[in-house]
């Protein structure tokens, strides 16, 4: 039998399904793909969930570009019936400009930066309720790609 990596006094039939190295139920870790060593599921964590700062800082400077800065064009357009489509065409721009800027991540983060330079444009512009229908497209587009 095979002993543990981090504490060699333990036998253990368990191998990190990333590196293959032997590990004990005190320190592995349980994935969505099975158990893993600390290192290799701190490493995966950090690579497919979090946003990186300097991705966050792009996802934030195309919501202020599109988002924020389009809430003058879309106000612009905006009144009666258009009001819902430039909103949700608006929102869906923004949505995947954020997406794109943030190295292709979904969900929560991109959401709120999105979200947060809509709902800036629209007090700077005046054009709150279109911001409003923006919003709500940008979230549920982030969202809809994020649970496929
Ligand atoms: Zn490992
Ligand atoms: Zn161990």
């Amino acid at each position: 039998m095979a002993r543990c990596s981090y504490h060699p006094d333990v036998e253990t039939e368990l191998t990190c399904t990333e590196c293959g190295k032997p590990i004990c139920p005190k320190e592995m870790v349980l994935t969505p793909v099975g158990y893993k060593c600390p290192e290799d599921a701190r490493a995966k964590r950090g690579q497919y969930t979090y946003v990186k700062p300097k991705q966050l800082v792009l996802a934030i400077l195309a919501g202020l570009a599109v988002g924020t800065g389009g809430a003058f064009i879309a106000g612009a357009f905006a009144g009666g019936f258009f009001t819902i489509l430039i909103g949700i065409l608006w929102g869906s721009l923004t949505a995947e400009a954020v997406r794109r800027a943030s190295g292709g991540h979904r969900g929560g983060t991109g959401g709120a930066v999105a979200a947060v330079c809509l709902g800036l444009g629209g007090l700077l512009s005046g054009a709150l309720f279109v911001a409003i229908v923006a919003i709500v497209a940008a979230l549920a587009q982030l969202a809809v790609i994020f649970n496929r």
